[in-house]
């Protein structure tokens, strides 16, 4: 299989579009991973060009098909160039044109060609209960595919809240046994990506660093990369200001909302959400992503909150009030006197007068 640079090189690919390729993946993962630890997308490119273009199976299991469509939004590159040049999918259901038993062969193809290398995408959760019969594709409840195209591949990435634990599928009371992937798959590395959708700049980053260095990027203990999910959106938010000055939205439509006030006490659960969104937007447009918009986070990353706690009820804050650490920007300055500020003067200019002397007659070293 040809390198990334060469495919790119061959299918007549701009330079640019590669290199604005690479920004986005610096902004996705500023830190954390060994592609992006460059200072600029020149050097990001020459490290993901030398890369053999991974092999990506996607398999779609009890899912809205809506992490795919977060890939589809992908505009730098496009869609083509990402499919074809930068990554092989090999394998999508949505995507691909083949269907019937021209998609089994092709995945059939896909994993001898590719043997023990291709990494599986997930998306998606996984039915259990009556003996998974509540997905069948092509004669195969969700288990057995899941088993068998995971056993061959290098790697398994969980794309989205469904494939990680469950997600909407799994809510109470959970008619169809739906769980995550790596309940299932114990033997190869699974990366889980939660997110209803997750960031697509993500998983590619994700995906490069595989095919970059043969490792996966390093985990939290929720098998989520660090380099996006190590801080709370509270972090980031762009409302933050406001939720530190007590400045809150208290009914959707009110002044406070209209205003872009902080949405806590409509329930936003930012405060304990472990995501990238409040820096790194969808669709490739500023300001699209929930609380962008106006709406409240409903912690999607998160197993224990997303689609468990009603969307109304607020997040415990760990730190409910902002340090009271902040320098003293209004300082008082009654009680002292004009008469004790020109003494100071006098003192102080003294000082300072006697300090540009003593400089001056101190020798230079060469002296
Ligand atoms: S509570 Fe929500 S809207 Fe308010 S600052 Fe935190 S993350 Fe932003």
């Amino acid at each position: 299989m040809s390198t990334i640079a060469e495919q790119l090189r061959r299918s007549g690919a701009s330079r640019r579009d590669f290199l604005t390729f690479c920004g986005k993946l610096m902004v996705a993962a500023p830190a954390g991973l060994a592609i992006t630890s460059f200072l600029s997308p020149e050097a990001v490119a020459a490290t993901i060009g030398r890369a053999r273009r991974p092999s990506v199976i996607w398999l779609h299991m009890q899912d809205c098909t809506g992490c795919t469509e977060t890939l589809l939004r992908t505009s730098q590159p496009d869609l083509a160039t990402l499919l074809f040049d930068v990554i092989s999918l090999d394998y999508h259901e949505t995507v691909m044109a083949a269907s019937g038993y021209d998609a089994e062969h092709a995945l059939a193809d896909a994993m001898k060609e590719n043997d023990g290398k291709y990494i599986l995408v997930v998306e998606g959760s996984i039915p259990t209960g009556e003996s998974g019969t509540y997905l069948k594709i092509a004669g195969r409840n969700g288990i057995d595919m899941l088993r068998d195209v995971a056993a061959h591949s290098a790697a398994v990435v969980a794309m989205g809240s469904c494939a990680s634990w469950g997600g909407i599928p799994s809510s109470n009371i959970n008619p169809t046994g739906a769980t995550g992937v790596d309940s299932i798959i114990k033997s190869k590395p699974v990366v889980n990506l939660p997110g209803c959708p997750p960031n697509p700049y993500v998983l590619l980053a994700t995906i490069l660093e595989f095919a970059a260095t043969g490792k996966p990027p390093k985990l939290d203990s929720l098998g989520r990369p660090k380099f996006a999910y190590d801080r709370v959106i509270h972090d980031h938010c762009p409302r933050r200001a406001h939720f530190d000055a007590g400045r809150f939205a208290k009914e959707f439509g009110d002044s406070g909302h209209r205003s872009g006030w902080c949405l806590y006490q409509l329930g936003c659960k930012g405060p304990v959400t472990h995501a990238p969104c409040s820096t790194r937007h969808f669709n490739e447009v500023v300001d699209c992503w929930p609380i962008g918009i106006g709406s409240p986070c409903v912690g999607c990353t998160e197993k224990d909150v997303a689609f468990t706690v009603p969307i109304f009820k607020t997040a415990d804050i760990i730190h409910p009030v902002p340090p009271n650490t902040y320098p003293p920007i209004a300082a008082e300055h009654k009680g002292i006197s004009p008469v004790a500020t020109g003494v100071a003067g006098i003192v102080g200019g003294a000082l300072i007068g006697a300090g540009l002397l003593a400089s001056r007659n101190f020798p230079s070293k060469e002296e």
